[in-house]
C-alpha cells in the first residue's frame, strides 16, 4: 500500500484547495461538547466518508466522568433597551460562552460585565471561551465592543437548551488483514475555529478517503472524530477491552496553519508511531520539531493515560496556546491555508506509508555484496557518485539480516524511508532480499529496538 503514489498523482494545489474548502463547508456550525453542531459536523465527514456515528446518553458514567447533558442553541444577543442587537449570536457563533446555560432578563451593565470575556491585548478579536463543568451563562465580545457599551440596562438573551439528551461521536473502521490498528483521532467540538480543530477534521477526512481507497491495507484503520477530552474519555470507556488492538495512534490538530510541524511523542516516547513521524518529517522538506510528551495538550492525554498507554503521538503545526489567534475569532479560514493543509495531508499519507511497509527482510547472499551491476541494479550517476537508488540498495542488502527493519535502516542511513523501501521491493523481485513472515516482522512481533 502507497498513499504517497496515488496522492501525488493528484495535484497537490487542488487537494489543498479541496480541504480548505471543506473546512469553510464546517466554519459557521456551532458545534459544542454534544448537541446538534457535532452531529451536523459528522453529517457533512459521513458525506465524505462512511462515518458510523454513535450516541451516549446523559449520565453515563465513563471512568471518573460522566456524560454531560446535551447542548443546543438557537440564538443568543445582547440589545439595547429599543431592541437594537449590539452583540449577536447570527453574526459569529463565538459571541456565546460555549455550554452557556439559558438567559432571558434585562440587567443593567454592572451586572451584565462579570458575564463578558474580552481580549484587551487584541482588542479586535473575540475570545473562545468555555463552561462545560460549571453551569452559567456569557458573551464574548473584542474589547472595542465592550468600550462601546454604555452604563444602562441591557436586554441579553441565550435561548439554549441544557437538558438530558445525547453525546456524539463519530468513528469510521476499515478492516485490514490484521486486527492490528492505527488510530487516527481528533476533537470535532470547536465551534467557527479553523486550525483548531477544523483542520485537523479536514485531513482525518481525507486520509480516511485515501486509506479506503486502498484494497491491500495490513493494519485496520479507525478513524474517530470525538469532542475534546469527554468524546476521548468516553470511547475509551467503550473501548476497554479493544484498546490494547492500536498499534499505532495519531491526534490530528492545529495542523493548518503556516508554521513548521511539531510532533509530540507518544508517553512511550520511543514507540513506533514516534520514530515513523520523526523519520517522515525529517524529509519532508518542512521545519519541523519533536517534542517530548507531557500530560497537556490534546486527546493524547487520555489514550496515553498510564492505564492505556497506547503508542499515540500528537501531530502538529503551531503547537496550541503558542500562537496569539489560538482560540479567538482569527483562528478563521484565512489562518489555515491549502498548501499547509496538503502538506500535512502529505506528511500523515508518508506515515501510513511507513507503518504499512515497514518489514524486516533477509539478504539472500550476505556473502559479499551480490553483484548488483549484472543485474541491472547497479547505476551510478555520474563520476564517482552513486545515487540514492544505488545507495538505498547496498544499506538494504548490508543492513537486511533479519534484525533490522526498513525504519531501522532508514535512520542508519539517512535516506528517506520511501527510498528504502522501493529498493527493498526491487531487490525482493531480483530474488536477492527474502521477507520470511516466520523471522520478519516489525507487523508480527512488533520488537523494540
Ligand atoms: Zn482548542
Amino acid at each position: 500500500m502507497r498513499l504517497l503514489n496515488e496522492l501525488d498523482k493528484d495535484d497537490l494545489t487542488k487537494v489543498g484547495r479541496t480541504l480548505h474548502s471543506f473546512a469553510a463547508e464546517l466554519y459557521p456550525i456551532c458545534r459544542s461538547i454534544t448537541g446538534n453542531g457535532i452531529r451536523q459536523t459528522l453529517a457533512l465527514i459521513g458525506n465524505q466518508i462512511p462515518l458510523q456515528t454513535v450516541e451516549v446518553p446523559t449520565g453515563t458514567p465513563v471512568f471518573d466522568w460522566t456524560v454531560p447533558k446535551e447542548w443546543n442553541i438557537r440564538d443568543a444577543y445582547i440589545s439595547k433597551p429599543n431592541g437594537k442587537r449590539i452583540l449577536d449570536f447570527r453574526d459569529c457563533n463565538l459571541h456565546v460562552l460555549n455550554y452557556s446555560s439559558p438567559v432571558h432578563a434585562t440587567i443593567p451593565l454592572n451586572e451584565l460585565r462579570p458575564h463578558l470575556f474580552t481580549l484587551p491585548q487584541y482588542p479586535e478579536w473575540v475570545p473562545y471561551r468555555t463552561s462545560y463543568y460549571q453551569e452559567t451563562w456569557g458573551f464574548c465580545l473584542s474589547d472595542n465592543q465592550m468600550l462601546n457599551l454604555k452604563n444602562e440596562d441591557y436586554e441579553v438573551c441565550i435561548d439554549s437548551t441544557l437538558e438530558d439528551g445525547q453525546l456524539t461521536y463519530g468513528e469510521y473502521y476499515l478492516p485490514g488483514r490484521s486486527a492490528d490498528e492505527v488510530l487516527v483521532s481528533c476533537h470535532a467540538c470547536h465551534p467557527s475555529l479553523a486550525n483548531d480543530n477544523l483542520s485537523g477534521l479536514v485531513v482525518a477526512a481525507y486520509l480516511a478517503k485515501l486509506v479506503a481507497q486502498q484494497q491491500n491495507r495490513h493494519y485496520s484503520y479507525r478513524f474517530l472524530f470525538v469532542p475534546g477530552t469527554i468524546g476521548a474519555i468516553t470511547w475509551l470507556a467503550k473501548n476497554r477491552e479493544n484498546a490494547g488492538r492500536v498499534r499505532h495512534g495519531l491526534v490530528l490538530t492545529c495542523i493548518g496553519d503556516a508554521g513548521g510541524f511539531h510532533y509530540k511523542k507518544s508517553r512511550r516516547g520511543n514507540a513506533e508511531i514516534d520514530r515513523a513521524v520523526a523519520q517522515v518529517l525529517r524529509h519532508c522538506g518542512e521545519p519541523h520539531e519533536i517534542l517530548e510528551f507531557s500530560p497537556y495538550g490534546y486527546d493524547e492525554r487520555q489514550f496515553c493515560s498510564p492505564g492505556f498507554n497506547l503508542p499515540v503521538g500528537c501531530l502538529m503545526r503551531s503547537v496550541w496556546g503558542s500562537f496569539p489567534e489560538y482560540h479567538t475569532s482569527a483562528d478563521n479560514l484565512d489562518f489555515i491555508r491549502p498548501e499547509q493543509l496538503a502538506g500535512s495531508l502529505r506528511v500523515c499519507a508518508g506515515v501510513v506509508d511507513l507503518l504499512e511497509n515497514n518489514r524486516r527482510y533477509c539478504n539472500q547472499i550476505p556473502y559479499c555484496e551480490p553483484q548488483l551491476g549484472k543485474r541491472n541494479l547497479y547505476r551510478s550517476t555520474g563520476g564517482d557518485a552513486i545515487g540514492t537508488e544505488t545507495s538505498a540498495r547496498l544499506w538494504v542488502l548490508n543492513f537486511s539480516d533479519g534484525e533490522h527493519s526498513l525504519l531501522d535502516i532508514a535512520e542508519r542511513s539517512g535516506l528517506p524511508f520511501a527510498a528504502i523501501s522501493d529498493a527493498a521491493e526491487v531487490l525482493s523481485l531480483a530474488g536477492l532480499l527474502s521477507c520470511n513472515h516466520a523471522i520478519a516482522g516489525e507487523h508480527r512481533n512488533h520488537r523494540q529496538f
